[in-house]
């Protein structure tokens, strides 16, 4: 039996569900968050004492005892009196003036106030009411009200008439709703078995979704948790209403893992849809110009064409993947990133990045509105990296070239912004100067940056004048979005940041870093019904608990390797100091090993090294030693199809020597299953070096994290917060790369004598069982052992770590 389909949507998604006209992202970029609660505040106090301000307001709808229910808060209104109307008021805060308003965004106001005005009326008894739209300036707090009088019945018609196309799109849904889930409940495994360990990790996944509850599962690389994970959120889909999936990763690999899934999936025939939503800067078809209907083609009459492509999608199961979704855009003449969006709504699974979750500037409202936990089971694919991402989507910087080449550009044609620029400018070489010109890095506190932040806010004010278009210059774009994005992350500056300058190469900024994503993440997390996050490196538990903001409420579970241990040889070469000072007088002797490994069983292997300044000193001098085989780098700057032509040249017949570095995009994600990858070696623990920010992380760790209250938290070495846990995390990652299935045999080199270092050793995955080399002879000796005796479990001779 299904549980009924409850869907929330608040009263501005509503109000703008029957757009027409154009995309114009113009009018979004207008005004800051924080400008809009500061505006709506200051208009809200001035109204007197009988004014109520953000008035909450819902209502239900109910079709087949599926419901809808529609909430949000008016800004604010005055009760009747005996001689007054009752009184409603939505404030816009804005640099526009009604009448430079777009006629598709007036409506949505429009609508908003109808829907308002009817809610009232039906809640309080209204027969009348006066709605009034108040447009204000930020700045100026000038105002431009539209009012007029309207009657309960004509509110009623108004609200029927906004409302009637979210009811036939609900019919739609809960129809495919039921189809869906009576299919999924018949849904069997698409795989003949469950590998060891996976069969857990669905049947957790499956118990987590179904309770709405939280589930962070470590579980070593190999074991097939996209399907273990994806398998269980569909099945668990009508036991507790929920709408979709979100499958969310931070890199390309891990959607692709979901692709790959849901392929299998969906060639059962299921009545399922699934959608890809491409990065905007990948899929944008004029990625120069702005998304305005004066610029861009594609986002002129987007929502006049929209509804024809969709009525198609809406015809059809299966998976909308990038090549679709923009032969699709390319047919209708829509912009193929915004169609995705609007196939979400359409879909069953939705495959993302984090960003769509977690992001301030890239969550999507139409889903993740704050009234309320949505229907939503999220599945967050190699959690470990939301540390990181989290890290730089709470950060922003503000950089002086950028704000110089504006300039440049900009002081003949644009006088006045030139100026604010220069002011901008000024206001930053002040900082450097009250720190030290010379210092690479200076830590900064939060009201030294007042300065700055009015000036960004006066250069912002200007860029109301002019036009950003085709005829835009690109560093004024640039400084324009870099100024836009510093302004929305300085509105949330708390202890979680570090505010630093940094000169590097006499490259001059001012960062923001958030240090402690875990408050932020939480955020995300109280959308949702339901989280389910894996990786193969969530180990130290306390460490991940507390910088991914799930100390509270969330399951733990660690499962074994599902491959036998002997299939694995693991060596770590204690005799070759690789640290950055003795890095060019070990480089001999690391091609030497190198040529060993190589050469010991013919075939393919990755080296990765921690820098790509290591890589090419080493790589150059282990080409003239390559025999047949061919040598691989990857670079800086790999294009996606640079790098899919470096993963598919390892083939099982192929003899490769790739080059890559530690943490990046070779180091996870990737699987070179059977003969494509005999082995791998991991050159130096790739500790990141020290920074202000990181430190000041140590240091803020070494105090205790306020409320935290866990022993083993404090008993930790901050240190190890900032530097060493994430070092070894790249590690396990990257060696996790050699065996991918129950038949693979390889082998992983650590080179650096620091792996030996206990603390480090006991970081390391159980299933590892790694022996210590002290030379070459030892590596030759535990080498030909490995390959010649595939069943032998131990090394004679050798040092067990
Ligand atoms: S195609 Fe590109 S520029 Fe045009 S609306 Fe879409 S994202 Fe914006």
């Amino acid at each position: 039996m299904s549980e009924p389909l409850k869907l929330t949507f608040s009263v501005g998604f509503v109000a703008g569900f029957s757009k027409v006209g154009d995309i114009n992202a113009r009018v979004a970029h207008q005004t800051s968050a924080m400008e809009g609660i500061q505006t709506h505040r200051r208009i809200q106090q001035s109204r007197g004492s009988s004014y109520v301000a953000e008035q909450r307001l819902s209502t239900e709808l109910v079709h087949k005892g599926h419901q809808i229910t529609l909430q949000g808060r008016a800004d604010g209104y005055t009760p009747a009196t005996d001689s007054e109307l009752p009184w409603l008021e939505e404030i816009k805060t804005t640099r526009l003036t009604p009448a430079q308003i777009p006629a598709g965004v007036i409506q949505q106001h429009k609508n908003q106030v109808a829907i308002y005005g009817h809610m009232l009326c039906q809640s309080l008894g209204y027969p009348k009411l006066r709605v009034q739209r108040t447009y204000v300036h930020p700045e100026s707090l000038e105002e431009s009200a539209v009012c007029e009088e309207l009657s309960a019945e004509a509110l009623q018609i108004a609200f029927d008439e906004i409302i009637e196309p979210i009811i036939e799109w609900f019919k739609q849904r809960s129809n495919w709703f039921v189809r869906r889930n009576q299919a999924l409940t018949n849904f069997e495994f698409p795989f003949e078995d469950f590998r060891p360990g996976q069969r857990l990790l669905a049947e957790s996944a499956y118990r987590n979704v179904v309770r709405r509850a939280r589930l962070m599962v470590q579980a070593p690389t190999g074991l097939g948790k996209s399907m273990a994970v994806l398998f269980p959120a569909l099945k668990a889909l009508p036991a507790n209403g929920c709408d979709k999936i979100f499958y969310l990763s931070a890199k390309t690999a891990g959607q692709s893992s979901a692709e790959t899934a849901l392929e299998l999936i969906h060639r059962s025939g299921l009545p399922l849809r699934s959608v890809v939503i491409t990065a905007k800067a990948k899929t944008c078809f004029n990625p120069e110009l702005p998304c305005d209907p004066e610029n861009c083609q594609y986002a002129r009459g987007y929502f006049d064409r929209l509804p024809d492509a969709l009525a198609l999608i809406r015809e059809q199961s299966g998976h909308w993947d990038r090549t679709r979704i923009e032969a699709l855009a390319t047919s209708k003449m829509i912009c193929p990133f915004e169609l995705s969006l609007d196939t979400a709504v359409e879909a069953d699974v939705i495959v993302g990045d984090y960003n769509y979750l977690f992001s301030p500037s890239s969550r999507l409202k139409r889903f993740f509105d704050g009234s309320k936990v949505s229907p939503y089971s999220v599945l967050l694919d190699e959690a470990h990296n939301l540390v990181d991402r989290g890290r730089s989507m709470f950060s922003a910087g503000l950089t002086q070239v950028q704000i110089l080449s504006a300039i440049k550009q900009l002081k003949i044609e644009r006088p006045s912004i030139a100026k604010a620029l220069k002011q901008m400018n000024a206001a930053l070489l002040k900082l450097y100067r009250e720190r030290g010109e010379d210092r690479r890095e200076a830590k900064i506190e939060h009201a030294e940056l007042k300065p700055l932040l009015k000036r960004t806010q006066n250069f912002l004010g200007l860029i109301e004048d002019i036009e950003l278009g085709q005829g835009t210059s690109k560093p004024l774009m640039d400084v324009f979005f870099e100024a836009y994005q510093f302004l929305q992350v300085a509105e949330k500056i708390n202890e979680d940041y570090c505010l630093t300058l940094s000169a590097s190469e006499g490259l001059r900024s001012v960062q923001l870093n958030c240090m402690h994503p875990g408050a932020q993440l939480k955020v995300g997390y109280d959308y949702v019904q339901s989280i389910v996050g894996f990786s193969a490196t969530l180990a130290p538990k306390v460490y991940f608990s507390e910088f991914l903001g799930l100390t509270d409420h969330a399951h733990w579970l660690r499962l074994p390797s599902p491959f036998p241990a002997k299939n694995q040889l693991t060596l770590i070469a204690k005799f070759m100091r690789v640290n950055f000072e003795n890095r060019k007088q070990s480089a001999h002797a690391l091609v030497e090993l190198l040529a060993q490994l190589t050469q010991s069983q013919p075939g393919n292997y990755l080296i990765y090294l921690p820098s790509y300044e290591y890589l090419d000193l080493i790589a150059s001098r282990y080409h003239p030693c390559a025999c047949d085989e061919r040598v691989l780098r990857q670079t800086v700057d790999m294009s996606d199809s640079e790098s899919k032509a470096f993963i598919d040249s390892f083939t099982a017949d192929s003899r490769i020597t790739g080059f890559a570095v530690i943490g990046g995009k070779f180091s996870e994600g990737i699987d070179l299953k059977g003969l494509r990858l005999r082995g791998a070696v991991i050159v130096s623990l790739g500790l990141a070096p020290r920074s202000i920010r990181y430190d000041d992380l140590a240091l803020r760790l070494a105090e205790g994290v306020p409320g935290s209250g866990d022993d083993a938290l404090a008993a930790m070495d901050s240190y190890d917060y900032a530097y060493r846990f994430p070092a070894l995390q790249r590690v396990i990652q990257t060696a996790g790369r050699v065996v991918r299935s129950e038949h693979d045999r390889g082998v992983v080199i650590l080179v650096d004598p620091r792996f030996c270092q206990s603390r480090n050793l006991d970081l390391l995955p159980e299933h590892w069982t790694p022996h210590v080399v002290s030379n070459a002879q030892e590596i030759t000796q535990a080498l030909n052992s490995f390959w010649q005796n595939p069943k032998q479990n131990e090394l004679e001779g050798l040092e067990s770590a």
